[in-house]
């Protein structure tokens, strides 16, 4: 997308204030989809992400059953007022690939063997969009697919880091991703250190690469620690209500 003529960062400081390293305000919570087995509401600044999860349930039709593994099915899905230009809510080519990205980063967390010929659906949907909404998703999934009990290796924790004029930044808001130079969502198990995911747009420097790496696992250990805090809020406030 062409750059806006504004800069888009002034003395230092990015276009809502931040400083390059600086994240948005995060908000987690779980439980609010009664009907699911698992839920998580997950934001950064406007972006915001409600994720439900049903399963392991039984897979139908029977032929998609697998005797050794289960499957797992991510839809991610923009609400029409997410954003202020109307968005249709029909999948796009957009809603597709992060529905597959995002099953890619989650899945590699599941222990998928524990639950054969049953599947879990996991339902991404943003109802606020100010860029990073992929990232948002896997964040509030990953919550959601462990209040729902699932069997996993670790959570997933994502962000999303990039270069807007000539400067390192992470959390991009939705100018800053639209006018980017440059951009990465960079998904991963915090506790053992692997990446589950990556996705780079634009251009960016090898040694820009490794410093941007480093800046989204600082992050993504931040985002990690509040999942956990987040998580054992949640089962403390059950057990007292027990
Ligand atoms: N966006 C929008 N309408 C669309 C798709 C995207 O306004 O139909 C905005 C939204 O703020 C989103 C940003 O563009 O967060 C960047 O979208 P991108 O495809 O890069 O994915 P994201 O960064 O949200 O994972």
């Amino acid at each position: 997308m062409k750059k806006p003529e504004i800069p888009l960062i002034i003395n230092g400081r990015r276009i809502d204030g931040r400083l390059p390293d600086e994240v948005r305000e995060i908000k987690m919570s779980i439980g609010e989809i009664l009907n699911a087995d698992g839920s998580a509401r997950v934001s950064f600044g406007n972006t915001e992400a409600i994720v439900a999860v049903y399963g392991p349930r039984a897979l139908f039709p029977k032929f998609l059953q697998e005797t050794d593994v289960g499957l797992v099915r991510v839809i991610y899905s923009m609400s029409p007022f997410s954003v202020d230009e109307r968005k249709n809510p029909a999948p796009d080519r957009r809603s597709i690939e992060i529905s597959k990205v995002t099953k890619e980063a989650l899945s590699a967390a599941i222990f998928i063997e524990d639950f054969p010929k049953a599947v879990v659906d996991v339902y991404e949907n943003i109802i606020q969009a100010d860029g990073s909404t992929r990232v948002a998703a896997i964040n509030a999934a990953s919550l959601a697919l462990a209040s729902a009990g699932i069997p996993m290796k670790d959570l997933v924790a994502a962000c999303s880091v990039g270069k807007v004029d000539d400067t390192l930044i992470v959390d991009l808001n939705g100018k800053e991703d639209n006018y980017s130079e440059s951009d990465m969502a960079v998904a991963m198990m915090p506790s053992k250190g692997l990446i589950t995911f990556l996705q780079m747009d634009g251009r960016l420097t090898k040694e820009e690469v490794l410093e941007l790496l480093k800046k989204a696992e600082e992050v993504c250990k931040r985002i990690y620690e509040l999942q956990k805090k987040t998580l054992l809020e949640r089962y403390k406030m059950e057990k007292e209500e027990e």
